[in-house]
């Protein structure tokens, strides 16, 4: 099967000739259609995340059902699903917590086992969604949503709050989207690009705002006393750095975006301590992906404008490339 192998830092190869997935008893063997690139991917292909190589990546997935395991109930070939990445052990001390995301046997599709960038993907019947009402594109944006949603929950979003997003990429218009789901009275999102602002609107945003030197001026015109909920949705840790200011007394901050494992920021535990502030983490998916997949099948998240370009395997290089320099417009998603 042809399939994107990392075989080292920085080494992706298109091959032709992978051998396809073995599948185990409550395994199914998904035939890719759509799957999305992710910022991860990024870091991955940088051995960020210390992948054992080779590894095929890509953990934003939605497919067909090529072949189902012998104890497989409720999935048959020809089934459209999208798959939650998450594979966690259910017996250690994070998962008895309910804290699967930290699971010490912690692995995802794409991440530590082979994922979805190739024609036929491995994975467990139970991570795997049955849709029909929305396309395979769109159905590979229910990763990126679940990982939203338990931000969403972690940052604790209330009715009637003042939220400021950080960055308008696909992540930023997930969470302007969500924090309105989640009754947010007003949502500011912020960006270099007019264009993703102009998207911002369109998706429900009460201010957009281009950062450039006046934006602190704008940011405290708009919310004289800081915000309730900041979201950095952007990965850079400058901006996180330059962006506690504007979180409310006894706000929150939420660190969304992936920074690099050795990025440093200059915070004041004083401010924090005198402000009341909260400064919050998020890490993949919680048991989200459930109800990320109603949103997305209800159609009450709209995901549609936030695809820019759909490309065959051949041209993932290209696409992390364009990640990497922040020069893809929206969402890049393989496709098969
Ligand atoms: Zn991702
Ligand atoms: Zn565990």
């Amino acid at each position: 099967m042809k399939a994107a192998v990392l075989e080292a830092v920085k080494k992706i190869a298109v091959r032709h000739d992978v051998a396809p997935p073995q599948i185990g008893p409550r395994d199914v063997l998904v035939r890719a259609k759509a799957c999305g690139i992710c910022g991860t991917d990024v870091h991955i292909w940088e051995g960020d995340f210390f992948p054992t190589f080779p590894l095929i990546p890509g953990h934003e997935l939605a497919g067909e059902v090529a072949a189902v395991g012998d104890e497989v109930e409720g999935l048959r070939p020809g089934d459209r699903v999208m798959v939650d990445p998450t594979v966690t052990c259910e017996e250690c001390h994070f998962c008895m917590i309910n804290r699967q995301n930290h699971c010490l046997k912690w692995n995802a599709v794409g991440v530590t086992r082979d994922g979805g960038f190739a024609e036929l993907v491995r994975v467990p019947a139970k991570n795997c969604y049955r849709f029909e009402r929305v396309s395979f594109s769109e159905a590979a944006f229910c990763e990126p949503l679940a990982c939203v949603v338990f931000g969403q929950d972690r940052a604790r979003i209330e009715i009637g709050s003042e939220v400021l997003v950080l960055g308008a990429g696909p992540i930023g218009q997930l969470h302007l989207q969500a924090s309105l789901a989640n009754g947010a009275a007003a949502v500011t999102v912020v960006d270099v690009v007019e264009s993703k602002l102009d998207l911002a609107r369109q998706h429900g945003a009460t201010e957009v705002v281009l950062a450039d030197n006046a934006l602190q001026a704008k940011l405290k015109k708009i919310a004289p006393y800081g915000f309730d909920v900041v979201i950095d949705a952007t990965g850079i840790a400058r901006v996180l750095g330059d962006s506690v200011q504007y979180v409310k007394n006894g706000g929150r901050y939420l660190v969304f975006g992936v920074c690099g494992p050795q990025d440093k920021v200059e915070i004041s535990p004083f401010e924090i301590y005198r402000r009341d502030l909260e400064i919050i983490g998020s890490f993949a998916i919680r048991r989200t992906y459930d109800r990320a997949f109603k949103l997305m099948e209800r159609g009450a998240i709209d995901v549609r404008k936030l695809l820019s370009e759909a490309m065959p395997v051949e041209e993932l290089p290209r696409g992390l490339e364009m990640m990497k320099r922040g020069t893809a417009p929206m969402k890049l998603q393989v496709v098969f």
